[in-house]
């Protein structure tokens, strides 16, 4: 909608104060609402005090009773009891009748496997719990579309050499594992990871590392998978130090979702040498609040103490974290323990997790929830990584409801997070030195 410029003088509060409700500026330039407003405001928008985390210990299932503190916190002990069939599930909850055909079905698919950390996370009654739609195999995997890829980022075709994959001058995805601790169901690699003859080998990543070498614009390296956590700390060490030494390397990423799923792999011995390398940037993969316990606090604190800087890359998930309240919390919760929510993903167009994916409009507006509810820090950046290997586009909603003509350029009109519409003069400079020169 077109303004006339008369319309926006005849609205505009010229001459006196402003009133409650609407804005005027602070001292350093920012729009502000006047006191009043303000803890009207502050009172609508308090969505109270975030829940204490849960530590999965105290909550682990009856299979796991005798179990003491020290070996549920030792990841070698977690990643050996990993559950992996219906009858390892069997006193840990209650499987729905779609959860086991799921699982005889989809499990030949995508193998299952799931920490006992993370399975004392789930529901044991509920299955819609947002922990459980993620670990347990879904009937939604078993069907299949025309427009699904089996490679939806297009990385194998970008691939100088095993297990790298180039595609923007400066970044390379370096693949060091095809393993995961937990084989989450909405995994956009489905393709290869859990699937041991496609492992990385000591001589794939050995060519990795002389490829970076040899590539001066490879500035910027992710460190991913599967989850390169799941190597041992020797050789993750290797390959750490091995990029550190490379001088071109300006930028070192970690991406694992061990936060998550198993926690109790951020040792000391880790921290040790993500310290010597410092700084690594982390990006974990937290997608709903109840996957954060009282273990994963204390791993993304030893984390941030080892001098890594942490963030958060979520995947929208439908009946998981489609809910505005439930992307605020999770990244309150976030924030709280030093991690920054990073990026919202568009669930990708990978074969077999179509029913995880939510409309566009959904991420939308979720966005717009989130600004004006939480501080810039909490707000991620919603993408859509395109297939074929398009790259990521951010979406973000439009505030702008309508422009006007103004003597210094045009007037534009924003909707804000609350519905309420405020005008912005958009000068334009050459127009402001004909006025001054007048
Ligand atoms: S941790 Fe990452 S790579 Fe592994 S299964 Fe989950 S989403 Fe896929």
């Amino acid at each position: 909608m077109l303004l006339e410029y008369g319309a926006w003088r005849a609205d505009r509060p010229v001459g006196r104060r402003a009133r409650a409700g609407e804005t005027q500026r602070s001292g350093c330039h920012k729009a502000a609402s006047v006191a009043g407003s303000a803890r009207v405001s502050h009172q609508r928008f308090d969505p109270g005090p975030l829940p204490a985390l849960r530590s999965s210990y105290e909550r682990r299932p009856r299979r796991f009773a005798h179990i003491d503190a020290q070996t549920w916190g030792s990841w070698h002990w977690q990643h050996q009891n990993r559950l992996r069939r219906p009858e390892h599930f069997e006193d840990v909850l209650e499987l729905s009748a779609e959860e086991r055909v799921a699982f005889v079905k989809s499990a030949q698919r995508f193998r299952v496997a799931v920490t006992p950390h993370y399975a004392a996370l789930m529901a044991p009654d509920d299955p819609s719990c947002g922990v459980r739609q993620q670990g347990l195999p879904q009937p939604g995997e078993l069907q299949s579309f025309e427009f699904e890829l089996e490679d939806p980022l297009a990385e194998e075709a970008h691939m100088p050499v095993p297990g790298i994959t180039h595609r923007y001058p400066d970044r390379v995805l370096f693949y060091v594992s095809h393993h995961c601790p937990v084989y989450c169901r909405h995994c956009t690699r489905k393709r290869k990871v859990s699937d041991p003859t496609t492992a990385a080998a000591r001589d794939q990543i050995a060519q990795g590392l002389e490829y970076i070498r040899n590539t001066p614009t490879a500035r910027d390296v992710v460190v991913s998978g599967g989850d390169p956590l799941t190597l041992s700390d020797e050789r993750l060490g290797e390959i750490l130090r091995g990029l550190r030494a490379i001088e071109h390397v300006e930028v070192i990423r970690l991406g694992t979702r061990n936060p998550v799923t198993l926690p109790q792999r951020i040792t000391p011995e880790l921290c040790e040498i993500l310290r010597e390398v410092r700084p690594v940037y982390v990006h974990t993969h937290f997608n709903h609040p109840d996957e954060l316990s009282q273990e994963s606090a204390r791993a993304l604190g030893m984390l941030l103490d080892a001098g890594c800087v942490l963030g958060n890359q979520m995947v929208l998930l439908r009946g998981v974290n489609d809910r505005p309240e439930t992307v605020m919390e999770l990244n309150r919760q976030l924030l709280r323990l030093g991690c920054r929510p990073y990026y919202m993903l568009q669930c990708d167009m990978a074969q077999g997790i179509s029913h995880f994916r939510t409309p566009l409009t959904t991420g939308l507006k979720i966005m717009a929830h989130l600004r004006g509810r939480i501080g810039g820090m909490g707000v991620p950046h919603f993408v859509v990584d395109l297939p074929g290997g398009g790259g990521k586009v951010e979406l973000v909603p439009d505030h702008i409801v309508g422009t006007a003509e103004s003597p210094w350029g045009q007037v534009v009109t924003f909707s804000n997070s609350d519905g309420k519409r405020f005008e912005f003069v958009d000068v334009d400079p050459a127009r402001l030195e004909g006025d001054a020169e007048r």
